[in-house]
């Protein structure tokens, strides 16, 4: 499994329609400060359902959709569509490719779709989760948070690498069901 490609419209600073391919492997993103690389990264996660407005470094939700610049009009709309190689069906769905998009209008709610058809962002958890990928992982590591892994306590570390690996939520499970 692998990211193919991710389309932004309207979002952040992406005004206009961008498409970026991307090959299995890894891939950089390159360029002066402030010309939107963290904005792409941003853009990953919000498709991926992320709900909070200061992950994604805002202050509010709708911050994320383009607010215009002195030469052009903000928008009232933001959309990513995120499409992913599933080949080897490692997301519990029968495509060889899926789409993941999310739109979110200026006066309202966002609306999700896997491969076109409209769902919830509990279908897109859904898909995502155990993937590797998606909410609560720890794969996305922002500027700044390399720090904090690196200073973190053994016990906070081993977190980390039980969240990536999956067992965290099986432990959560465990130590609730002791609790009772
Ligand atoms: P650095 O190298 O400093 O980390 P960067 O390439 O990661 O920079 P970003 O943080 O992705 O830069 O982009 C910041 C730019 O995005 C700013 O110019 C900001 O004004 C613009 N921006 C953020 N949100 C919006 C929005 N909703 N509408 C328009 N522009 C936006
Ligand atoms: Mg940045």
């Amino acid at each position: 499994m692998h990211l193919k490609s991710l389309t932004l419209r309207g979002f952040k600073s992406f005004a206009s329609a961008t498409h970026l391919q991307l090959e299995p492997g890894i891939t950089c993103v390159v360029g002066p400060n402030g010309s939107g690389k963290s904005n792409v990264v941003d853009a990953l996660a919000w498709v991926m359902g992320e709900q909070g407005a200061k992950s994604l470094r805002g202050g509010k939700m709708e911050d994320v959709i383009f607010a215009g610049t002195s030469g052009r009009a903000p928008l009232g709309r933001a959309e990513v569509v995120l499409t992913i190689d599933n080949a080897d069906g490692a997301l519990p769905i029968d495509y060889a490719e899926v789409t993941i998009s999310r739109t979110m209008f200026r006066n309202g709610g966002s609306e999700y779709a896997i491969n076109g058809s409209s769902c919830r962002l509990l279908d897109v958890q859904e898909l995502l989760s155990d993937s590797g990928i998606g909410r609560e992982m720890h794969v996305i590591v922002g500027q700044g948070q390399l720090d904090s892994v690196l200073q973190a306590s053994p016990e906070d570390r081993r977190g980390f690498i039980e969240e990536a690996a999956g067992v965290l939520k099986h432990r959560k499970r465990k130590e609730k069901a002791l609790r009772k």
